[in-house]
């Protein structure tokens, strides 16, 4: 079917019986709408005009939708352009959406029909993006729809929208509407390659056609099946098909189509190889017609078969020449195609450009999502890493820290004993070596005291180990008072002291006085310890040998304390020749 037909054939869809009007107001807008799709649009013209006299009575909406069918009507009127700038204008208000969908219909049919293809694929692609605002609004859309794409030669792509037209529409609900959706499908299948399939949705549109009674449908479905008969080379019936269409076209009164129907018959003719002279004439008519109204796609058939009749009748001269304008025809025709293909594929271009803006930036949104879920986490884990390091710190601090206390009282204990917190025996030795030596370099006189618990077995022996250790214990602390910085004082074992002075003899004497002085017994379990100590002392002479030889020296004045009587301090004065100090 040439594609001036399929344009008359969307207009028809407007046209209808007239009713009567309303006074309500809504009712009457509902009655105009009702007259604009089934009536003379001189009919729903009239009410309009009547109800312009009182505009105030009626809702922003019920203007909008009054506007609607006033600019549909222009376009009948036959003033399509300024009726596609009054829709294009609708549109920028805020319309309903069911309203807004019917509005973009009309708008894609008249720009469609004004060969305005940016503008008609334009609208279309924002109109279905409201389609799910108005489901009950989608079927008419989307035939729109699927009839543009069948234009620019996208006929898988118009056959889904016809079939998602036909899936909107209820099949036991208004049977016209069954009857356009089905129509939609055969129109869009017709272009596809499977002959076949098209035909038997041509018979299903005559099916619901002549259910919904709808002559004109009825007419394009027969049309329909004469030329997908034609397809498969039969041609006789492809010519009845074509004749039945025809007479149906004429009984509607639809010029347009009886016009297809009459080229159709012509070439059933043709190929049927019968009736020339009325090929001819049909030929004759249909030509005229078609150069009236521009159909250049029409033209190019109708030349094309009058060249084919010219050769059968052997003239090849005339023949060549309807060729060529068929030629033309065709060129002028692709011409038209090619820039209805320029802008559905702009208009596609477009369409993707913008899905794969959007999609670029949800990508962006996405990414930047996990960029900062990573972000987070990294900080997350930084925090956790940093909060691990800081307890493993605190940890490694304490454990320095316990460590540093452990090495100190080790250290403390190696050099300390236990009891009376003094140095012990190899402490003493190992400071006192390094003393004697500086007081022997700096030529400073230097003194060792050893002073031992007298008859301590006694002690033990009679108050206990237990008050033995107490009078240990408050010993050493006597020693470390008197002693104090002044010199290296430490337990050499068991009961016995030494004492080491960077002083002379006379002032280690007057030490061990005062300690004597200090010495008082110890209570241990309420029992009453008393004690005293004897002490030798030696002062370095300058010619002692070493450190050990001079303690040794003291060790001997003290043995001699001890046999002299105990509880007394004796000088080592010179080598064999000691002295009791006190
Ligand atoms: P002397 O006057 O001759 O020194 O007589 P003494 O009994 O003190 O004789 P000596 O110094 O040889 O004996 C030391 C005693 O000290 C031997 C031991 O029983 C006692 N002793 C050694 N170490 C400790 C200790 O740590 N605690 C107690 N309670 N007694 C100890
Ligand atoms: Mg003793």
């Amino acid at each position: 079917m040439s594609r001036y037909c399929c344009v008359a054939l969307l207009w028809l869809a407007l046209v209808g019986a007239p009713v009567f009007a309303a006074d309500a107001p809504e009712a009457a807008v509902a009655e105009i709408e009702r007259l604009g799709t089934t009536a003379h649009w001189r009919d729903s013209d009239a009410r309009i005009a009547a109800l312009a006299s009182r505009p105030q009575a009626l809702t922003a909406e019920q203007r909008q939708r009054i506007d609607h069918v006033r600019l549909r009507n222009l376009a009948l009127a036959g003033q399509q352009p300024a009726a596609l700038d009054g829709l294009v204008e609708l549109l920028r208000q805020d319309l309903p959406a069911p309203l807004r969908v019917r509005v973009y219909t009309t708008a894609i049919r008249v720009a469609a029909n004004l060969e305005r293809w940016t503008l008609a694929f334009g609208l279309l692609g924002e109109g279905l993006t409201h389609l799910p605002q108005a489901p009950a609004e989608s079927a008419r859309l989307l035939g729109a729809a699927s009839y543009l794409h069948t234009l620019v030669g996208e006929t898988g792509k118009a056959r889904d929208l016809a079939l998602r037209a036909l899936a909107h529409v209820d099949a036991d609900g208004d049977p016209g509407a069954l009857c356009r959706a089905v129509t939609d499908v055969a129109m869009a299948a017709d272009h596809a390659s499977d002959p076949r399939e098209a035909e038997a949705w041509r018979h299903r549109q005559i099916d619901a056609c002549t259910r919904a009674g709808d002559l004109v449908m009825i007419a394009n479905g027969k049309l329909g099946v004469g030329k997908t008969a034609a397809r498969q080379e039969r041609h006789a019936e492809a010519l009845d098909w074509s004749r039945r269409a025809l007479a149906d076209f004429e009984a509607a009164g639809f010029g347009a189509g009886a016009w297809s129907a009459r080229l159709a018959v012509a070439e059933g003719l043709i190929e049927s190889s019968s009736g020339p002279g009325e090929a001819e004439a049909l030929l004759a008519d249909t030509l005229a017609y078609y150069s009236d109204h521009d159909a250049h796609f029409a033209i190019a058939e109708t030349e094309e078969l009058i060249a084919r009749l010219a050769e059968r009748r052997g003239e090849p001269v005339q023949a060549l020449a309807h060729f060529k304008r068929s030629m033309a025809a065709s060129e002028a025709a692709e011409r038209d195609a090619r820039e209805r293909r320029l802008a559905y594929l702009q208009v596609e271009f477009d369409t993707r450009l913008k899905e794969q803006q959007i999609a670029l930036l949800e990508a962006e949104k996405e990414l930047a999502a996990v960029q900062a879920t990573a972000t987070r986490r990294r900080q997350l884990l930084l925090a956790g890493g940093m909060g691990g390091m800081l307890v493993i710190a605190i940890l490694l601090f304490g454990l320095l820290r316990r460590s540093i206390r452990e090495r100190r009282r080790y250290r403390w204990q190696s050099q300390h004993d236990g009891l009376t917190r003094l140095y012990n025996y190899q402490q003493v030795r190992r400071l006192g070596a390094k003393a004697f030596t500086r007081a022997r370099g700096d030529g400073r006189p230097f003194t060792a005291i050893v002073a031992d618990i007298d008859k301590f077995k006694q002690v033990n022996d009679d108050y206990g180990h237990a008050a033995g250790d107490e009078a240990l214990r408050s010993l050493g602390a006597w020693i470390t008072d008197i002693v104090g910085g002044q010199g290296i004082a430490g337990r050499s074992g068991g009961d016995e002291f030494t004492i080491l002075l960077d002083a002379d003899a006379a002032t280690a004497g007057a030490l061990m006085e005062r300690l004597r002085a200090r010495i008082e017994p110890v209570t241990v379990f309420g029992q009453r310890v008393d004690f005293n100590v004897s002490a030798g002392i030696c002062q370095d002479d300058g010619e002692t040998a070493s450190l050990e030889q001079l303690i040794h020296r003291a060790d001997r004045a003290l043995y001699r304390a001890k046999h002299g009587g105990r509880d007394r301090v004796v000088l080592a004065r010179a080598p064999g020749a000691d002295a009791t100090a006190g």
